[in-house]
């Protein structure tokens, strides 16, 4: 019998799917959305390369896009559903904009600002703590992005070889 969903991972499936979207179009695959009254409102993914900026994480996108849309920098009663655990610069516009909830899929070893690298949103110091929930669907998380830097890695050495093969081999010049 299939395993019904909560709610949580309900919503993280659709930011799974906007991770499938940054993947499509060449970027690393993290996705977002926000939730107001119990639905989606906005959905974002990471767009740096697109965009042409380093901020343009896939949780800029959407705090960005929702305040834009409410008409308000504030972000009360918003909850964002990330696949990853976010970053310092987006755990900052997190405690900035006041979202409410956060809600995140696998976590992020190097640089996760919650309970990796940096813990930002449970900082007492700040003016606003969200309540924090990771490890949703924390697997289809992951493996979307280990497949996608896999692939990567694969497509950079058969560059790499391409390049070595045709500097052994140099085409004949024309006489
Ligand atoms: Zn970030």
């Amino acid at each position: 019998m299939k395993e019904l969903l909560n709610i949580d991972e309900i919503f993280m499936k659709e930011a799974l799917r906007e991770a499938r979207r940054a993947r499509d179009l060449g970027e690393v695959p993290v996705g977002a959305v926000v939730v107001m009254n119990g639905q989606v409102v906005v959905r974002g993914c990471n767009s740096m390369l697109t965009s042409r900026d380093p901020s343009a994480h896939a949780e800029m996108v959407v705090i960005r896009k929702t305040a834009l849309l409410t008409g308000n920098y504030r972000l009360n009663g918003a909850t964002l559903y990330i696949t990853l655990e976010p970053c310092l610069m987006c755990s900052g516009a997190i405690v900035l904009s006041r979202v409410d909830r956060v809600v995140y899929g696998a976590r992020e070893p190097k640089t996760g600002a919650h309970e990796s690298a940096f813990q930002v949103l449970s900082n007492h110091r700040n003016n606003h703590m969200p309540d924090v929930t990771g490890g949703i669907l924390a697997e289809e998380c992951a493996a979307i992005l280990s497949d996608f830097f896999r692939k990567r890695r694969a497509e950079k050495k058969a560059r790499k070889r391409a390049e070595r093969e045709a500097a052994a081999d140099p085409a004949i010049p024309d006489s």
